[in-house]
C-alpha cells in the first residue's frame, strides 16, 4: 500500500518544530532531506507532487537512473549525496548532485575539485566523520579531520559542515554531540544528522540538515 508520503512529511516537519520550539531554537529550522534510495519512484513523485524538493541517494548510479528523468521535470530539486563515493563517480557525481554530504578521504576530495573545476559547479560539501569509529563505514576519523579539511580548503573546496550516521544501537546523543563539538572548534557552520529514528533528537541538538527516509516513505524493500 502507498503510504501518505504528504501526511508523513507534514508529520516529521511539525515534530521539528515541536521539538525546536522546546529548547527554544524556533528560527533556523533544519532543512528536511527526504531520503528516496531504493523507494519505488511512484513515492518520490508524491513527494515531489506534495511540493518537497530537497532528496537525498547514497548511491550515484540508483540516483542517476531516477533523477536524470525527475530533475528537469520538477523545478527547483536540491540532491544530497549521502553515500560513500569512489573517486571514479566523481564526475557524475558532480554533474548531478547539488550537495556532497560524504567527504571522507584526500583522494576524494582530489577527484572532486579536479571535476567541479572541469564542470565549472562548485558545490557545497561536507565532511563525513566516523564517530563511532567503526571499520566497515565511510567518514573521516575525528582526529583527521582537521588534516582533512585543510586539504580540502587547500583543493578550493567549499566546506560548509560536517556529518555522521551513528554506529546503530549507539545512544546518538554522544555522536551528535560529538559532530557539534568538531564543527564548533573547525568553524563549520551546517551539522547533518539524524535520520528516522533520532531526527527529534539531532533538532533539539542543533542539527541544520535532518535526512529522513522511513518514516516519510516507508520501508525500503531490497527484495
Ligand atoms: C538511508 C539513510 C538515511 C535515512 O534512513 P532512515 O532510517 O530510513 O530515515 C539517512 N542517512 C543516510 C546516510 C542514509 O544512508
Amino acid at each position: 500500500m502507498m503510504p501518505d508520503i504528504k501526511a508523513n512529511i507534514d508529520a516529521v516537519r511539525k515534530e521539528i518544530t515541536r521539538m525546536c520550539k522546546h529548547v527554544g531554537v524556533e528560527e533556523n529550522q533544519p532543512r528536511l532531506i527526504a531520503v528516496s534510495k531504493v523507494q519505488p519512484i511512484e513515492r518520490v513523485r508524491a513527494a515531489l507532487d506534495a511540493g518537497h524538493r530537497v532528496f537525498g541517494e547514497n548511491r550515484v548510479q540508483e540516483a542517476e537512473e531516477r533523477w536524470g528523468e525527475l530533475k528537469p521535470e520538477y523545478e527547483g530539486v536540491e540532491l544530497h549525496l549521502i553515500g560513500s563515493l569512489q573517486t571514479n563517480k566523481a564526475a557524475n557525481a558532480v554533474a548531478l548532485f547539488d550537495v556532497i554530504q560524504s567527504v571522507d578521504r584526500v583522494k576524494l576530495a582530489k577527484a572532486l575539485a579536479r571535476e567541479m573545476d572541469k564542470q565549472d559547479r562548485h558545490l557545497p560539501v561536507y565532511l563525513q566523520v566516523n564517530t563511532g569509529r567503526e571499520e566497515q563505514k565511510g567518514g573521516a576519523m575525528v582526529e583527521d579531520l582537521e588534516g582533512l579539511l585543510k586539504d580540502c580548503r587547500d583543493l578550493g573546496l567549499n566546506v560548509v559542515g560536517l556529518m555522521c550516521i551513528p554506529p546503530a544501537g549507539d545512544d546518538p546523543t554522544l555522536h551528535f554531540g560529538l559532530l557539534k563539538k568538531f564543527a564548533k572548534r573547525l568553524g563549520l557552520e551546517k551539522l547533518s544528522m539524524g535520520m528516522s529514528g533520532d531526527y527529534a533528537l539531532a533538532a533539539a541538538m542543533g542539527a541544520t540538515d535532518i535526512r529522513v527516509g522511513t518514516a516519510i516513505f516507508g520501508a525500503r524493500d531490497y527484495s
